[in-house]
């Protein structure tokens, strides 16, 4: 009798990779009286700056946080501007509109669903120059039509990062503080260089899906020492140095990594060049698995995108297959699978906020129906890859 699928083991969307080591290192926080702001915060700072190899690193607690912070430090605020794009997780543009500040979204690369280096050209042009040619960068309603454009936004989407060379010399010949949200790109790197290195600021993320974990958490890395200061500051409730336990020189938050998670971090970023290299097999049991299905369309990897450290493994469908009908199937088979991303500026605040419309970002608009993430972690067995791609085969003869 054949096996019913729904009855083998379950296959999961994404899962931590933790081993004894981690077990002892957050069992041993436990035996101590530090909980919080203690040595395993230093620890797991000093490993991503040694591994990044920036001047700071600050340790947070989700890549949200550190995002904000990276906002904050820029001193963004009501009625300014910052291109960024709609295809990705909603947090990029949030933090922007936690400080009152409107992200201005420009459309992305069909390949890689990076933001358009030429669309951010002409909009920063058109943007620094205000007045009439400013308005058709602008939502429909919702922002200041006299604000200022003050940063370019970049976010590393399913790990690859963005096209830093030309965004960089964009950022630099506007005045723009460039910041990257390289919260999925953990260990990438562009023509050499680590992702997290392009920003003026970058944050890091290490929910439980992303290359290593903390649980919750993340990180903000910067060559500066200024917004250094700030930013360590700011997570800390607006704590100076120098300032006592109840003394806040600024407006802050408690945006701290509690010492469980630091623990975690530091044995997990130990062990993140392994963990990559399995994502890179996994990635390349896929691509092997699925090359040569009619309608699927696998990621793209930039020639620029020297070390590609995969986050999510996502496939795009050809237009007339409807993405939604193959998750169904996919479902009803046990495999699960996220379309990925919905665009930023169609969920539903969004909209009601600023007006957006289907249409208005039709490149993102098409990778948001098209992309489907299917199951992906280190800890993939090549059998759940087959798996998956046989469900997949079996789903597109159905549909
Ligand atoms: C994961 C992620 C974040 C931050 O996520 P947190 O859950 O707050 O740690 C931000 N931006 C992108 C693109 C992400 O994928």
């Amino acid at each position: 009798m054949e096996e019913n699928p729904i009855d083998r083991v379950p296959i999961n969307m994404s899962s931590p990779d933790l081993t004894s080591r981690e077990r002892e290192a957050v069992a041993s926080v436990l035996d101590t009286r530090w909980l919080s702001m203690g040595p395993q915060e230093k620890s797991f700072e000093a490993a991503v700056k040694e591994y990044i190899g920036s001047r700071h690193a600050i340790a947070v607690n989700s890549g949200t946080a550190g995002l904000h912070l990276c906002i904050r430090a820029a001193g963004i605020r009501d009625g300014d501007w910052a291109l960024t794009t709609p295809f990705s997780f909603v947090a990029s543009a949030n933090v922007l509109l936690y400080e009152r500040a409107a992200p201005i979204f420009v459309d992305v690369d069909k390949k890689t669903g990076n933001i358009d280096p030429a669309l951010v050209a002409e909009a920063a042009a058109d943007l620094k120059a205000g007045g009439s040619s400013a308005q058709k960068w602008l939502p429909r309603r919702g922002v200041s039509k006299t604000g200022q454009l003050r940063a370019i936004l970049t976010v590393d989407v399913f790990g690859q990062p963005a096209d830093y060379d030309q965004i960089s010399e964009i950022a630099a010949e506007n005045e723009l503080d460039l910041i990257e949200d390289s919260c999925e790109a953990l260990g990438s790197s562009y023509k050499g260089r680590l992702a997290g290195k392009f920003g003026r600021a970058s944050a890091f993320a290490f929910y439980p899906n992303k290359q290593i974990t903390t649980g919750e958490g993340g990180i903000v890395i910067t060559e500066d020492d200024d917004w250094s200061a700030t930013i360590r500051s700011l997570r800390n409730q607006g704590r100076a140095p120098g300032d006592t336990w109840l003394t806040h020189t600024r407006l802050g938050y408690n945006y701290r990594l509690n010492e469980l998670s630091a623990a975690l971090g530091v044995v997990q970023m130990s062990r993140l060049d392994a963990m990559i290299e399995k994502r890179e097999q996994i990635a390349a049991w896929y691509s092997e698995e699925l090359g040569s299905i009619p309608g699927v369309e696998l990621p793209w990897v930039s020639a620029d995108t020297t070390r590609m450290s995969w986050f999510v493994y996502v496939v795009r469908f050809e237009p007339s297959i409807d993405r939604n009908r193959i998750a169904d199937a996919l479902k009803e088979q046990g495999i699960p699978s996220r379309p990925y991303f919905l665009p930023i500026h169609l969920q539903p605040y969004m909209v009601e906020r600023f007006g957006y419309q289907d249409g208005d970002f039709p490149v993102t608009e098409d990778l948001g129906r098209r992309g489907l993430a299917l199951p992906f972690s280190s800890v993939m067995s090549q059998d759940e890859v087959q798996r998956v791609a046989e469900a997949i085969r079996n789903a597109l003869a159905r549909v």
